[in-house]
């Protein structure tokens, strides 16, 4: 198989926590494997990244330019087919910046492209064998890919456990006079940083999160109630937002927070990439949903199937009670 390389996304100087299941992935898809990581930047932050990920992997790529300081998938694309052989396998992370990222670069490479791979099943020759979800991750697709001339993958965040934090003392490999000319039509403007809310879902321990199953927005309160009476905090997944019932900083996934609780209560979520992307840290997750298929009884600890509207305030009443 040709080389694998692992893209690896960072901020402020400190490496996204897919960099621990893309090094996972790039031991399932080939556990003999030699994974080198590649991350782009510019100053001190690339320098400080680069430094963290060598205990991770074994060869870290660097590619420093002041054009590549913020995220523009368009110019990183430049650099890695500048620098990158045409027939790699290169892992990047299924989040909006990768969807931006990864079939630009499989164009370019004039390589296979798959996006959303959540496992590894082998290989056949020149046959890569990976699993995909469609339709919500109600149904797995198997699907066959032709990878005699590379490959870019984009893995699914949260679909491989993440490995343990190494200690590999890797080289890190300075290939920034390797990119070339990377000028883009595409031009950073600015980062717009997410609102601030009243209540930081980050920090808290026990989270009781609604979904579209809440129904109206009178049933909110509801929820509260119950966080109150679990010392917990609301959170929520998109379509809250989106219905303008509870603010952004609310909202937990890929397109909103990431958040490390230790209890993730799921009312009414169906459970989507985009939403479970957001929770890490391996909590315990208690899942209520009146569908007994809904994708995140696959994921939780506790699944409860059943109507929220009538378990929220029983299950408020009870704590009250202990
Ligand atoms: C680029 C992109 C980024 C995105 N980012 C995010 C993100 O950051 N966060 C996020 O959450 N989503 C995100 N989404 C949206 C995501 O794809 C899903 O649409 C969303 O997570 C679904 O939210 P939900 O589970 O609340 O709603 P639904 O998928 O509609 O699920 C509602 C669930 O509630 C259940 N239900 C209904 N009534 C009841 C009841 N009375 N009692 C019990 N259960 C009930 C249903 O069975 C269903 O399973 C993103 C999408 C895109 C395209």
């Amino acid at each position: 198989m040709a080389q694998i390389f692992a893209y690896i996304p960072h901020k402020d100087g400190v490496a996204d926590d897919i960099a621990y299941e893309i090094q996972a992935a790039a031991g399932k898809l080939d556990s003999n494997a030699q994974v080198t990581a590649i991350v782009t930047g510019s100053g001190d932050t690339l320098d400080k990244v680069a430094g963290h990920l060598t205990s991770l992997f074994k060869e870290v790529i660097k590619i420093g330019h002041d054009d590549l300081a913020y995220p523009n998938a368009e110019v990183v694309r430049k650099a890695l087919c500048n620098v990158l052989p045409s027939d790699a396998i290169i892992l990047a992370p299924h989040n909006t910046f990768g969807m931006d990222l990864v079939p630009g670069l499989s164009i370019k490479f004039d390589s296979a492209c798959a996006s959303d791979v959540i496992d590894f099943e082998g290989t056949e020759g020149a046959t890569l064998k990976i699993v995909r979800q469609v339709l919500g991750g109600i149904i797995s697709t198997h699907n066959d890919l032709d990878i005699s001339n590379g490959a870019v993958i984009a893995i699914r965040p949260g679909a491989f456990a993440p490995v343990e934090d190494g200690s590999e003392g890797g080289t890190i490999v300075d290939k920034s006079g390797d990119a070339g000319d990377i000028s883009t039509k595409r031009r950073f403007l600015e980062i717009v940083e997410a609102e601030v809310g009243d209540v930081d879902i980050t920090k808290s321990d026990v989270l009781v999160s609604i979904g579209r199953g809440i129904e109206e927005e009178e049933n909110i309160g509801v929820a509260q109630e119950l966080a109150e009476a679990m010392g917990a905090v609301v959170s929520c997944s998109r379509p809250i937002v989106d219905a303008k019932w509870l603010e952004k900083s609310r909202q937990v996934g890929t397109s909103g927070q990431t958040v490390k609780p230790k209890v993730y209560l799921a009312l009414g979520i169906s459970g989507s990439f985009q939403h479970m992307g957001g929770i890490k840290g391996d909590p315990f997750i208690i899942a209520i949903n009146k569908n007994a298929n809904a994708p995140i009884f696959q994921v939780a600890d506790v699944g409860i199937i059943g109507d929220i509207l009538e378990f929220m305030p029983e299950l408020t009443e009870k704590i009250k009670d202990l």
